[in-house]
């Protein structure tokens, strides 16, 4: 990863992989890791809480019944992908009186099983994000911090370089016509395999596992060696 630039935070993907990878990459610098399941994130926090510094991010689809293994842990969630799930996330934050930083999840890949919001839900969303600001009605309990998104699973460049075009294409237009949400600043696209094709699209983050952890292992009980 010697090649990404300095201003683009590396986000480190830690899912499937044990705390003892994790103090690794801790010992070796790195301090932001992000999961994707909120029971193995709820572990790893409490076993790493030794780790001064060390920030979570959650980065897997999230159920509202399972807010509370995420969000007092998760300094950022970057995968909003359900009006419901983001008025419950700010609904949550206003009864622990937190302010709770979030990304949008825009749907741009070809696979339909991929989460996501439209452009038009989230162009609906942050209107209403704008007129709630400094109230205390919804929508007043979180940031939202920018977007967040996965190209098509693809070897065909041309196809990936198209998917984070219309992402970066669509973020500039939020904030050219929302100067005013100074938060609304991140961009968070580019995984293992097209990271160096999301910094030309501007990334100011990308989520990075198998590059930095090796190959996952799936199984069903993959929490239980932690
Ligand atoms: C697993 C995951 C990543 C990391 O994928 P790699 O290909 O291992 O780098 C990035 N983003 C999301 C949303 C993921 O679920």
């Amino acid at each position: 990863m010697k090649e990404l630039p300095s201003d683009v935070k590396l986000v480190a993907v830690s899912k499937f992989h044990p705390a003892e990878s994790i103090e690794a990459a801790y010992s070796a610098g790195q301090r932001v890791f992000a999961e994707s399941r909120p029971q193995e994130l709820e572990a790893k926090a409490g076993k790493l809480a030794s780790l001064e510094g060390l920030e979570w991010q959650f980065i897997g689809h999230l159920q509202t019944n399972k807010l509370k293994m995420v969000l007092p842990y998760a300094s950022l969630v970057q995968s909003v992908d359900s009006e419901h799930l983001l008025l419950a996330i700010d609904e949550w934050a206003g009864k622990n009186s937190r302010k709770v930083d979030v990304l949008l999840e825009l749907h741009v890949a070809a696979e339909q099983t991929k989460q996501g919001f439209s452009e038009e839900d989230i162009l609906d969303i942050m209107f209403r994000y704008f007129d709630a600001r400094g109230g205390r009605g919804k929508l007043s309990n979180i940031r939202i911090c920018g977007l967040m998104s996965m190209a098509t699973n693809t070897d065909d460049e041309s196809v990936i370089e198209a998917d984070f075009a219309r992402v970066q294409d669509f973020f500039l237009y939020l904030k050219d016509i929302f100067p005013e949400l100074d938060e609304f600043r991140e961009l968070s696209i580019g995984m293992s395999s097209d990271w160096p094709v999301a910094v030309r699209y501007g990334a100011t983050m990308v989520r990075i596992g198998t590059a930095i952890f090796g190959d996952r292992i799936h199984t069903s009980s993959h929490t239980a060696g932690l």
